[in-house]
């Protein structure tokens, strides 16, 4: 199903060069599609802290997402690899892909956790909009300890609505979450998801070969034709 010999997947179970990361960042997502607001983000995020390289993990199941169909894992996954093809220090697992049932962010974490020493700091990344929903994600307690999470700003969510989240979290767990302002681009993959179904354009709002892959394969192009949950992809 993945394309072999490529570095970029390369980061599943031997890391390639990335025994001697000090710093990594796990970006989780739907990617449903991948868009630059994803991008600009985890960029940011990556120069901002420094960190050594960021991982996209494109969720396989997504259990916030249980009610609404969700594009076929190996189209996502295609997308996250064109839209990162041209960045040195972006990877993508898809460790979450391969995991049998709903994805989980902890079982990703202590993946990493394990497969890294003690001296390397995992980053998770997300926006300020998912993060206010982490406290009920599946032991969210054991998140707070294994990585530092990142929020992102993203247009349309009150970064007030994040402090307020933050400071009702016990001490111990504000001191694993920061805020980072990125560059705000107000894209979300619900609206890109809308207008394709509407015939209208996605141009300079996702990759020039994301556009070309959604057109390519007939993606949104009508009521979630391609949203199946199990693989037909080849
Ligand atoms: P959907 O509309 O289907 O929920 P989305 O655009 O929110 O899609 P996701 O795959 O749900 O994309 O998001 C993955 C992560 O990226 C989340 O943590 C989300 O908050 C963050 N994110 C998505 N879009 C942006 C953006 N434009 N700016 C900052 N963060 C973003
Ligand atoms: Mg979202």
């Amino acid at each position: 199903m993945i394309p072999s010999g490529l570095e970029k997947w390369n980061l599943n179970m031997n890391h390639g060069n990335g025994g001697a990361d000090k710093k990594i960042g796990l970006m989780g997502g739907t990617f449903d599609p991948i868009h630059h607001g994803h991008l600009v983000t985890a960029e940011s995020v990556y120069e901002n802290l420094a960190l050594d390289r960021i991982v996209f993990v494109p969720a396989g199941d997504p259990p916030h997402k249980q009610d609404s169909s969700v594009t076929a894992a190996q189209h996502r996954l295609r997308m996250v690899e064109i839209a990162t093809a041209s960045n040195s220090h972006f990877f993508i697992s898809d460790i979450e892909v391969q995991r049998e049932g709903p994805s989980y962010t902890i079982d990703t974490v202590e993946y990493y956790r394990c497969c890294y020493t003690d001296d390397t700091d995992i980053y998770f990344i997300t926006g300020v909009d998912a993060v206010v929903q982490i406290p009920q994600w599946k032991n969210s307690d054991g998140l707070f300890e294994l990585c530092e999470i990142v929020a992102a700003t993203r247009p349309g969510y009150p970064t007030k609505n994040f402090f307020r989240f933050r400071d009702q979290l016990p001490a111990h767990q504000r001191q694993s979450l920061r805020m980072l302002a990125v560059p705000a681009l107000s894209i979300s993959s619900a609206d890109l998801r809308q207008r394709v179904s509407e015939d209208r354009s996605i141009k300079y709002l996702v990759p020039e070969g994301v556009e070309q892959y959604i057109e390519e394969h007939g993606l949104y192009k009508s009521s979630r034709s391609n949203a199946i949950r199990v693989s037909f992809f080849e």
